[in-house]
């Protein structure tokens, strides 16, 4: 059985005052109504502070990404996984689609981010997803097969017992332009089918996310389809009020397998 997760990627948002609002806000919402597993991805800076702040409730703590140094070190600037997991963190976003395109993350770097955030005792949530120009030029399953196919190489099929998939479209993210329902659930079934082929059961387990511009009218029908077990949220996870909206969507939905 899969639980839904709504994780709300913060990107590079927030500031004391502003996350203590939000999160005793998001708290406070959920306690009347828990279900779907919530998680929050603050900056690295804040991430100290805002395990502080979900003391107590039922968000937990995800970081945006770490470094692929499984040993720590002379690497200036990079955050190793064993201080992500101090901090609080038990997940860690990996591949998200502007650190591929902004800051060079290859799929053979965010294989290797994957691998070691499972040696450090981090779920990995590994971010997929094409371009407009790779949906319209039907290449979608390829892009999506050589993403996916990377982790899966290095780090085997029985890693995705211990991570979470997020298909992520680029053209979708931060947009405002959402896939159809129809087109995410045939990218979902399509890399559960993927990992299928090597492992029917880790498959059937696997917690694939839906992830670009989802909001409370939209994530209902999302939500809804049979291999969408929740989303990554971006802009949306800033507003208590629409980020409690789409969690309450998915907590509508039972258990999916
Ligand atoms: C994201 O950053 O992963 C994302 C999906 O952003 P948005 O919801 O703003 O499209």
């Amino acid at each position: 059985m899969r639980q839904s997760l709504i994780a709300g990627n913060w990107k590079m948002n927030g500031g004391r005052e502003a996350n203590a609002a939000l999160v005793g806000r998001i708290a406070g919402g959920l306690a009347e109504r828990p279900g779907a597993e919530v998680l929050v991805c603050p900056p690295a800076v804040y991430l100290e502070s805002v395990a502080r702040l979900i003391q107590g409730t039922a968000i937990r703590l995800g970081a945006q990404n770490l470094s692929e140094q499984e040993k720590p070190g002379a690497f200036t600037g990079e955050i190793h996984g064993a201080m992500l997991s101090e901090a609080g963190c038990e997940y860690v976003i990996v591949g998200h689609s502007e650190r591929r395109a902004l800051y060079g993350d290859t799929d053979a770097a965010v294989a290797r981010k994957f691998k070691t955030a499972q040696a450090l005792g981090l779920t990995p949530i590994l971010c997929v997803g094409e371009t407009l120009e790779q949906r319209e030029q039907d290449q979608t399953e390829a892009v999506l097969q050589r993403q996916l196919g990377a982790v899966l190489e290095l780090c085997g099929v029985e890693s995705l017992a211990r991570a979470v998939v997020a298909y992520e479209p680029v053209w979708a993210i931060g947009t405002g332009r959402t896939a159809t329902p129809r087109q995410a659930q045939a990218a979902h079934a399509f890399l559960r089918a993927q990992v299928g082929a090597r492992d029917a059961r880790i498959a059937a387990a696997l917690r694939v996310l839906y992830g670009g511009s989802v909001n409370a009218g939209n994530a209902g029908t999302l939500f809804a389809e049979p291999d969408v077990d929740g989303g990554l949220v971006g802009g949306a996870s800033l507003k208590a009020d629409e980020f409690l909206a789409i969690c309450a969507a998915a907590q509508a939905q039972l258990p999916k397998s």
